[in-house]
């Protein structure tokens, strides 16, 4: 066993982040509101900085082993809001086939197992996206939901879920996954997420 280090800067560590990238990363935001069709939401910090360039690189980047210290700060926030523990289960946001493919994986599904190791959490894999959708990030707040509507398909989900995903927006993709999650039977939805840009 070589000596661990730290996933991002490289200093040795006994955990996959060292204590100044560990302070360095955004994680005080703990941003809690409601939306429509999802009941809490909980945001670990702003979407600037380390933080900004972690999930940029974890996204875009193929730096998949940053799902360990991102799930880490994002379980610490979801612990820290205080909020009732009684989901059954962890789900993610599903991207189609395709897109799955053409990146090598779902980021939202990685933050969601890493988070499913840490709390004991099952997860929950019966959502899918069928529909191709045009990029969010192209798109008006206005078009952002309309271009989702009716994207996701949901399976038998569980009553309570907590749902997973990188960065909230304008919050139209968990909303949709919400709805689509309700219409099938679950009673409450909190979502749980990395960043935000709003402040
Ligand atoms: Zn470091």
């Amino acid at each position: 066993m070589g000596t661990k280090r730290c996933v991002v800067c490289g200093a040795p560590v006994r955990d996959s982040l060292c204590e100044a990238c560990r302070s360095a990363i955004s994680h005080d935001h703990g941003f809690i509101s409601t939306m429509d069709f999802v009941d809490e939401v909980v945001i670990m910090g702003t979407y600037t900085g380390l933080l900004k360039e972690m999930v940029l690189a974890f996204k875009f980047k193929d730096k998949t082993y940053y799902k360990e210290p991102l799930a880490d700060l994002m379980v610490f926030t979801l612990f820290q809001s205080g909020l009732k523990r009684d989901w059954q289960a962890i789900t993610y946001v599903p991207m189609t086939a395709r897109d799955e493919r053409q990146r090598g994986y779902n980021q939202s599904r990685l933050l969601a197992e890493a988070i499913s190791e840490l709390t004991g959490l099952p997860l929950y894999h019966g959502l899918t996206k069928a529909v191709p959708t045009k990029a969010q990030v192209d798109l008006s707040a206005a078009e952002r939901q309309g271009n989702l509507h009716g994207a996701f398909r949901a399976a038998l989900p569980p009553k309570k879920l907590l749902l997973v995903d990188d960065v909230l927006t304008t919050g139209a993709t968990i909303e949709e996954v919400a709805k689509t999650l309700k219409a099938q039977g679950t009673k409450k939805v909190t979502a749980l997420l990395a960043a935000t840009p709003h402040v």
